[in-house]
């Protein structure tokens, strides 16, 4: 298999449905062909039965990864099609980015991507985790992830919103803990303290919703609850042209910063929807000219050298956007965070700053609020997303149809 001749070098074993490298074997990339049997492995037949169908057992249910202390840049997007992948480990590695679809792995119960160089999460991991019935247990820390503040030392504790019976007494706590906490001369205090209590809020929420579904429960017990991800703030959103370039801004795309960018600061003002957004070209969903002919392209079997097809005076936008196309189709193609539909050419990007529940009720100020990254196939699907939330947008951007 080819699998196997790819890795067999880099000390990897397939056993009991795991993919495992030894620690430090120094895997340099994995490819989507490496990945691809792994859907469809079967146990192989006891005694030789060949002949007895039921002793094919499909091992996909159990499938597990473990890539830990390897040289990996980047996962192929393949292993977001491992429909019953249920654990992937990919800590101390050099990842920048992880596949977009991660939202598909609906049996995933592990996933382990500390120690990377990971700036942002892709949001659909947001989407995962509120679409999962089943709690996840996530390590994502550390990485140098962009914050929304300058980093901040103390350890928050979210535990009382259990035992409290009315929100006035997690206020008081709370505010408690902040004063404790917090110098009030520190420009980011005030953002931290919105931030601590709209936790505070949401985990609260959640238990007494629970309560009320368990009224019997001792006030003093702790359940296991699953509580949900809490959006938090976002930042201003950058706006690309037809062909992805991207329009006049104050700041770079996040997608774009530089690698000692560490500071991606939230956007304050509401959203001046009819000002800004108010012209029907401008808020238009339906995919350019541009969009529907590099989609078109990318059906034709010579695709991937249409390049050499082109004459010499192609302008660069054409050539860019081909560039781009092929990016996307070897990635395993690119969904819109909004409408979900795939799309070459991304017109808007921004960070949100999301708390994501972990078994711990406790939380340093860094672990607060992870940034991920969101994507949207027109400017429409963007304002979409922040008229609901009165949300802020790019001021300076100029936004074409
Ligand atoms: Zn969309």
């Amino acid at each position: 298999m080819r699998m196997w001749s790819t890795l067999r070098k880099f000390d990897t074993s397939f056993k009991d449905s795991q993919l495992t490298t030894n620690s430090g074997c120094g895997l340099p990339s994995l490819s989507n062909a490496t990945i691809r049997p792994l859907r469809n492995l079967v146990r192989r037949p006891k005694n030789n039965y060949a002949h007895h169908n039921e002793i094919y057992e499909t091992l996909a249910p159990e499938l597990k990864i473990f890539l830990a202390s390897n040289l990996l840049e980047s996962l192929p997007a393949e292993i977001v099609n491992l429909e019953h992948l249920k654990v992937l480990s990919v800590r101390n590695n050099k990842l920048t980015s992880l596949p977009q679809s991660m939202s598909r792995l609906r049996n995933i119960v592990e996933l382990n991507v500390a120690t990377n160089k990971l700036r942002y999460l892709p949001w659909e991991i947001v989407r995962l985790v509120q679409q999962t019935h089943h709690p996840i247990n996530l390590h994502l820390h550390p990485n140098p992830f962009l914050q929304a503040m300058r980093p901040g030392t103390g350890l928050w504790d979210f535990s009382t919103t259990y035992s409290a019976t009315c929100w006035e007494d997690v206020v008081v706590t709370i505010h408690k803990c902040i004063k404790a906490m917090l110098d009030e001369e520190d420009p980011d205090s005030p953002l931290l303290s919105r931030w601590v209590e709209t936790i505070a809020k949401a985990r609260f929420d959640r238990c007494q919703a629970f309560r009320e579904k368990v009224p019997f429960l001792p006030i003093n017990s702790r359940p296991r609850i699953a509580h949900a991800p809490v959006y938090l703030a976002s930042s201003l959103v950058t706006f690309f042209g037809l062909d992805g370039s991207p329009l006049r801004s104050p700041q770079l795309a996040p997608s774009l910063l530089p690698a000692d960018h560490k500071v991606l600061p939230i956007a304050e003002q509401p959203i001046r929807s009819r000002e800004r957004f108010g012209q029907a070209s401008t808020m238009s969903a339906a995919p350019s000219l541009f969009e529907l002919c590099l989609r078109k392209a990318t059906e034709f079997p010579i695709f991937s050298s249409l390049e050499n097809y082109l004459p010499m005076d192609v302008p660069d936008a054409v050539e860019r956007g081909l560039q781009t196309a092929q990016g996307v189709l070897e990635g395993g193609g690119i969904h819109c965070s909004v409408c979900e539909k795939s799309y070459i050419i991304t017109r808007a990007e921004w960070i949100e700053y999301w708390h994501l529940p972990q078994d711990s009720d406790r939380f340093s100020t860094d672990e607060l609020a992870l940034p991920f990254l969101r994507r949207a196939c027109s400017t429409a699907c963007a304002h979409c997303v922040f008229t609901e939330r009165d949300a802020p947008v790019n001021n300076d951007s100029t936004v074409d149809a």
